[in-house]
């Protein structure tokens, strides 16, 4: 049974942290619901940790994977079955990270496309502390790096909002480069997408990760490093300073 993704019915929705849902299915250590706020490993973007409390009391999520049906890795001692009630808790701090870093992730890779004659994004991996992003082709030289943080930076000072909406490949592919959305490296089975959106058309990218809702949430970026990963391929590490916006969670979704 697939699960519901609490977090992709809008930008907002990556606010929450509580939410509850059954039990769908159970196997070793990992547990399936109906529903549930918990980002799964996936797109570059790494899980989110925090709780799930039922009848028999609280369990601690280490890792939650899965498409279709998005499985929580509990530990084999859970004691929960098909059918049980549980209340879900995301831990926050996390989630926000990734939510900064991930938004992030967009900006940089618009601002080398745009700046170093459309380098495209060809991996990336968001965790809460430090984030690293490949292009290709690409020669990174100190200056350019620092071009990089400099024109991101002043994107956030912007304090662009960022929205989303549902939209079809054609009309996509009619407000940015498929080379700059990755668009073309899709499946021509999806139709239908997850398209996030920063400003005015600042940036359009099909992404099914969470962000923010104002850039002022990410603070600045500082690339505090590059690597050669052979073929043209480099990449840059990135952290975050602190925001000048910091919101607080939302609590239960319904
Ligand atoms: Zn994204």
């Amino acid at each position: 049974m697939a699960t519901e993704q609490l977090y992709l019915r809008s930008i907002e929705s990556g606010y929450y942290t509580d939410f509850h849902a059954t039990v769908t299915s159970v196997e070793d250590g990992k547990v399936g619901l109906n529903r549930t706020l918990f980002y799964p490993l996936g797109g570059g973007q790494n899980w989110d940790t925090g709780s799930l409390v039922g009848p028999n009391g609280s369990l601690t999520v280490n890792e939650v994977r899965g498409r279709g049906t998005i499985l929580h890795s509990v530990g084999e001692n859970h004691q929960l079955e098909i059918g049980d009630e549980v209340k879900g808790s995301i831990d926050w701090e996390r989630r926000h990270a990734h939510m900064r870093m991930h938004t992030a992730q967009h900006l940089v890779s618009g601002v080398v496309y745009e700046a170093f004659n459309g380098a495209r994004t060809v991996g990336n991996q968001i965790h809460d502390d430090r984030s690293r992003i490949d292009f290709n082709p690409i020669s990174l030289t100190e200056e350019m790096l620092e071009q990089i943080a400099f024109e991101t930076n002043l994107l956030i000072d912007a304090d662009h909002k960022v929205t989303d909406s549902t939209m079809t490949r054609t009309e996509v592919n009619a407000e940015m480069p498929p080379e700059r959305t990755n668009m073309d490296l899709l499946p021509a089975s999806i139709s239908q997408l997850r398209v996030v959106k920063i400003g005015d058309n600042l940036d359009l990218c099909p992404c099914a990760g969470t962000h923010v809702q104002r850039l002022a949430e990410i603070g600045h970026i500082q690339i505090i490093g590059k690597k050669s990963k052979g073929k043209g391929t480099q990449r840059i590490t990135y952290e975050l300073e602190i925001p000048q916006i910091i919101p607080n969670p939302k609590k239960e979704i319904l």
